[in-house]
């Protein structure tokens, strides 16, 4: 089947590898949810560059299972919520990889506290991290897109941003007012870059994560009886691997999904389906 399109050329067939020829850049690559992202882009047969705020030897051990797929990798050290840093990080990826096709912005922390405990500075801190962090890379990945607009012969699109979000973008979360405001944010920002950005070829998404095995919540899983009280929570029975994310974020950057616009898609076990009403309500 043919697919005609006014962006990108007509295509016979997506491509498989579904990512050869891309440059991705996935920020807080060297843990968790970034670090299968990247490995899962390389495989996918992009080149990646894996950004970094802390952790080195990771980030270079991330590097080497990216390059055993026989594409390009590099590390790169940058805090997102720092403005010149990243703009140092885009130009640096521009300057050695030629261009970038993709950002998933992934960097994210938490500082939780109950309330009337938080201080400005933990709200500051993760605000300033999962979504002025998120913005910063939207915005210089972007002027790129639009510099070098569509190539046909790599993608549809003139650029592809997926943002992290948690399904905490609309359940909301107790002695976590400050990370559930930043993913509520990361939704608006989200839509709204979609919506503004669509036009000019680029693909706005969002991936909302549920209960994934990662150290930034390894207290939620790690005794029996803390993963006994999360799986009331998760309608399918088991917690997420990094690598249902990861492989969320391929799909959602290749070409097989070029019509998803502004979507945030929900990798969560079905933790937003209100479990809590299957036997009762
Ligand atoms: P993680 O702690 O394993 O990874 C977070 C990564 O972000 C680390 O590499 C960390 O160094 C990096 N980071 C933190 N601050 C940074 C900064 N200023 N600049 C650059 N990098 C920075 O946790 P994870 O679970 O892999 O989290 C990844 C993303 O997924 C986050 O945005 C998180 O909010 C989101 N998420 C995770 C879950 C989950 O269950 N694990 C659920 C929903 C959403």
């Amino acid at each position: 089947m043919t697919v005609t399109s006014p962006k990108g050329a007509p295509r016979d067939l997506v491509p498989f590898p579904l990512l050869a020829g891309q440059k991705a850049l996935v920020t807080g690559a060297n843990s968790g949810i970034g670090r299968a992202t990247a490995v899962a882009m390389g495989r996918a047969g992009a080149d990646v560059v894996v950004n970094y705020v802390s952790g080195r030897e990771e980030a270079e051990r991330v590097v080497g299972e990216i390059t055993s797929f026989g594409v390009r990798a590099m590390a790169h050290e940058a805090d997102v919520s720092d403005e010149d840093q990243v703009v140092a990080m885009v130009d640096r990826m521009v300057g050695e990889f030629g261009t970038i096709d993709i950002l998933v912005a992934n960097a994210g922390l938490q500082r939780d506290a109950p309330f009337t405990e938080m201080t400005l500075a933990q709200w500051r801190k993760v605000l300033d991290v999962n979504l002025t962090g998120q913005f910063l890379c939207a915005r210089e990945a972007t002027k790129e897109f639009l510099r070098r607009g569509v190539v046909p012969e790599v993608s549809r699109a003139a650029g592809k941003i997926i943002c992290m979000s948690s399904v905490h973008q609309v359940i909301p979360w107790a002695g976590h007012v400050n990370y559930a405001s930043s993913k509520g944010g990361v939704q608006m920002m989200m839509e709204t870059l979609a919506q503004e950005l669509a036009p000019r070829g680029i693909r706005v998404n969002a991936i909302a994560p549920g209960a994934i095995r990662t150290p930034i919540n390894r207290d939620a899983w790690d005794s029996p009886e803390a993963r006994a009280d999360l799986l009331k929570l998760i309608p399918y029975d088991r917690v997420g691997d990094p690598e249902d994310i990861a492989h969320a974020a391929v799909g959602l950057a290749s070409d097989l999904m070029d019509y998803v616009v502004g979507t945030t898609l929900f990798v969560d076990g079905g933790m937003t389906l209100f479990p809590g009403f299957a036997t009762g309500g």
